[in-house]
C-alpha cells in the first residue's frame, strides 16, 4: 500500500480515493464535502451577524407617510418630508453597513419641526418610531444646562434612549430622539458680540457633537455624571434627531425675508405668498434669525412645518385616528358593558371648548377627560343585567365644564 492510500480528510476521516478532491495543507487535509459544510457553515454565520446589524426593516416614504396618516390628521407637508428623511436616514445606515469604503457619503438628515404646541410634532416622530420598530425618546432642551451648570448634561438624553431600548446598545445606536422645545434655546440676540448667552448658545454648542455623530459616554442611571459612575459608550452616528419648537414670532423673521426678496424680485411666486400661512416658508435664515447658531441648523438640514390646527382638523383628530380619543373612551366603557356614544353637537361642543384652551389637540384631551371623569368614577360600581347604553349630549357636556374654569382646564 503507497503512503498516498493512507492519505485522509483531517475533517471526515474519508480516505482520498473516495473523495473528488482531497485539498492538503502543510498539518490538514480537507475534502471537497466537507468544504461545501464549511462554506454553509461561514455563511449562515455571516447572514446571522447582518441581520443583528440589520433588524429593522427598511420602509418607502410612501409606506411611512401611509402608517403617520392613520395616527396623524392634516401636516401633510410634514409627515411627507419626515417620511423622506426617515427613509434616506435608514437607507444611509444600511449602506454603511453593507459596504465599508464609500465614495460618497451621505449626511444624516435630521430634522427641524417648526409649528404650535399640540399639533401634532411629537406625534409625527413617535408614530415614525413604531412603525420602525426603532427606540424613541423625549428629551426637552429647556432643562438641558452646558456641563458644569445646574440641570441635565446633554449626553442624559441618550440615558433615556437606551432605557428606552433596555440598554441594548446596538438598539439604541439606531434609534429617533425627539428635542422638544428646541426653540427655548436660541439666543436672544442674533449678533452673537453683543452679549453671550450662556444658557441658550452654550447649550446649542453642547449639542453639536451628539446630532453629528460622536461616542458619547452616556451615565445608565442618568442625572449628573460622576467619576465613580461606570458609563456606556453609544455612537450617535447613526441616531435620528427630530427637533421641534413653537418658535413664538418666527413669522415675523420669515415675512422680513420675503418682503425684502420680493422688492428686488417681482416675480409670480412673490405674488402668490399666502399670509394667512407664513409657517409654510419657513427656512433655515429664519431659524437663524431666531436664534439657532448656524452649526446647529447645518446639523438639521430638513426644516419643515406643521400647521394650527381648525376646528375641522380637531373634529377629525377626535374620533378618525386609530387611537382616536373618543374611541379610546367607547372601549373603556364597553369592558365595563356600556355602549357609550356621543351626539354630533356634543364632539362639536368639545372641539369649540378645546379651541378656547389654546393647547392645540392636547386641550380635547383636557376637555374629554373633564366630562368623562364623573362617568368613569360611577358606572364601574353599576352592577349591569345587560349592557347598558351612555349617551353623551351637549347638555351632559355643558353640565359638566360649567364647574370647571378655562384656567383649571388648560393647567390639566
Ligand atoms: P406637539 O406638537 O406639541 O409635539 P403632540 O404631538 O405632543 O404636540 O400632540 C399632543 C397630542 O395631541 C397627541 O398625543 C395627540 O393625541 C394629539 N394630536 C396633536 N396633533 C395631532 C394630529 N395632527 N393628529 C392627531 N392627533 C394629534
Amino acid at each position: 500500500m503507497s503512503v498516498e492510500d493512507v492519505v485522509k480528510c483531517s475533517f471526515c476521516s474519508k480516505n482520498k480515493q473516495d473523495t473528488n478532491v482531497l485539498i492538503a495543507g502543510n498539518f490538514a487535509h480537507i475534502c471537497d464535502l466537507c468544504i461545501e459544510q464549511a462554506y454553509e457553515i461561514v455563511q449562515k454565520d455571516i447572514i446571522s451577524k447582518e441581520s443583528v446589524k440589520n433588524d429593522f426593516k427598511i420602509f418607502k416614504p410612501k409606506e411611512i407617510k401611509k402608517h403617520l396618516d392613520e395616527f396623524v390628521i392634516g401636516q401633510e407637508e410634514a409627515k411627507k418630508i419626515i417620511s423622506v428623511a426617515v427613509f434616506n436616514h435608514y437607507k444611509r445606515i444600511s449602506l454603511y453597513d453593507s459596504v465599508k469604503n464609500n465614495d460618497v457619503e451621505i449626511e444624516k438628515s435630521n430634522v427641524i419641526l417648526v409649528g404650535p404646541t399640540g399639533t401634532g410634532k411629537t406625534l409625527i416622530a413617535k408614530s415614525v418610531a413604531k412603525l420602525l420598530d426603532v427606540p424613541f425618546c423625549i428629551a426637552d432642551a429647556t432643562v438641558l444646562t452646558e456641563a458644569g451648570y445646574v440641570g441635565e448634561d446633554v449626553e442624559s438624553i441618550l440615558t433615556r434612549l437606551l432605557q428606552s431600548a433596555d440598554y441594548n446598545v446596538e438598539k439604541a445606536s439606531r434609534g429617533i430622539v425627539f428635542i422638544d422645545e428646541i426653540d427655548k434655546v436660541a439666543r436672544k440676540s442674533d449678533n452673537p458680540s453683543i452679549t453671550r448667552d450662556v444658557s441658550g448658545e452654550g447649550v446649542q454648542q453642547s449639542m453639536l457633537k451628539l446630532l453629528e455623530g460622536t461616542i458619547v459616554n452616556v451615565p445608565p442611571q442618568g442625572g449628573r455624571k460622576h467619576p465613580d459612575q461606570k458609563m456606556i459608550s453609544l455612537d450617535t452616528k447613526n441616531i435620528l434627531f427630530i427637533s421641534g419648537g413653537a418658535f413664538d414670532g418666527i413669522e415675523k423673521y420669515i415675512s422680513r425675508r420675503l418682503n425684502t426678496r420680493s422688492i428686488g424680485f417681482k416675480s409670480e411666486d412673490d405674488l402668490s405668498i399666502d399670509s394667512n400661512n407664513i409657517l409654510q416658508y419657513v427656512s433655515a435664515r429664519d431659524l437663524k434669525s431666531f436664534g439657532l447658531i448656524p452649526e446647529l441648523i447645518g446639523r438639521m438640514p430638513v426644516v419643515t412645518h406643521v400647521k394650527h390646527l381648525d376646528k375641522i382638523a380637531l373634529r377629525k383628530i377626535l374620533t378618525e385616528p386609530k387611537n382616536a380619543l373618543i374611541k379610546q373612551y367607547k372601549k373603556l366603557f364597553e369592558m365595563d358593558g356600556i355602549n357609550l356614544t356621543f351626539t354630533r353637537n356634543s364632539l362639536d361642543l368639545i372641539v369649540e371648548k378645546s379651541i378656547e384652551l389654546q393647547l392645540g389637540a392636547r386641550g380635547l384631551r383636557s376637555v374629554c377627560e373633564a366630562i368623562m371623569m364623573d362617568a368613569m368614577y360611577e358606572y364601574p360600581s353599576e352592577i349591569l343585567k345587560q349592557k347598558k347604553d351612555v349617551k353623551i349630549s351637549t347638555d351632559y357636556v355643558e353640565s359638566k365644564l360649567k364647574k370647571l374654569s378655562l384656567k383649571k382646564l388648560q393647567a390639566a
